[in-house]
């Protein structure tokens, strides 16, 4: 039997326990031997104030997912140069395990609606399929309005354990010196104090939102 592999696309900046909860669930719900977390080089669809380096994000997302051995990380995107577009890492994964039974792209449902308006979108299915998790604050119902059936038939929906945590919240949390444990793994709150990320000195007056 060929392997089953999903991708775990963001920008983890940083990664956190929303990421790592529907990972492991999308694992365990579609039998997955290996779930892939791919950190975004150049995100095509984020400003670029705010985003840390590459190789903080890689760090990040190493050291929040070291303990599962089913989780592993890829620096695809980050040596890729140019935007990152995930067909070509998706392109990039079936050149590299020809024997596959299954592809799949695992995004909450913010991110499923953004991915009508990427890249190549409607190529994207023939190369494979999507899980869409729930996300507390994004409904999915607009997808079967905006999408069109060929590739809704591509996607399936996973409801999972509500997690109201984001990046961006985590990134504001630290901006104002407030406790972000909890929120994502000791080892990420632990490397962002230590790295001074997201405080008050790295950013410049006026780029906050
Ligand atoms: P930011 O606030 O910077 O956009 P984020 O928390 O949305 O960060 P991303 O790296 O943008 O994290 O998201 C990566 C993927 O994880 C996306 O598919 C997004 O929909 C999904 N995701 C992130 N947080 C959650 C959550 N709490 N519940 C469900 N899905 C999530
Ligand atoms: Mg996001």
């Amino acid at each position: 039997m060929g392997l089953r592999i999903g991708i775990m696309g963001g920008t983890f900046d940083p990664i956190h326990f929303g990421h790592l909860l529907m990972a492991e669930e999308a694992r365990q719900a579609f039998a997955l031997d290996e779930v892939v977390f791919v950190p975004n080089g150049r995100p095509a669809h984020k400003k670029a104030y705010l985003v840390s380096s590459p190789e903080d994000r890689f760090v990040m997302t190493e050291l929040a997912t070291a303990s599962n051995p089913q989780f592993s990380c890829s620096r695809i995107e980050i040596d890729r140069p140019g935007p990152s577009y995930a067909i070509d890492t998706i392109r990039a994964f079936r050149n590299q395990y020809p024997d596959l039974e299954a592809l799949y792209f695992i995004t909450g449902a913010d991110a499923i609606l953004q991915i009508l308006t990427w890249h190549e979108y409607d190529r994207l299915v023939e190369q494979c399929r999507f899980i869409a998790v729930t996300r507390p604050g994004f409904s999915l119902e607009r997808l079967s309005e905006l999408a069109d059936k060929n590739f809704l038939d591509h996607v399936s929906f996973l409801p999972i354990p509500g997690l109201d945590i984001s990046s961006t919240d985590i990134r504001v949390r630290t901006h104002q010196e407030r406790s972000i444990r909890y929120l994502c793994p000791d080892g990420v709150v632990d490397y962002i104090k230590e790295m001074g990320l997201y405080r008050p000195h790295e950013i410049a007056p006026g780029e906050m939102e």
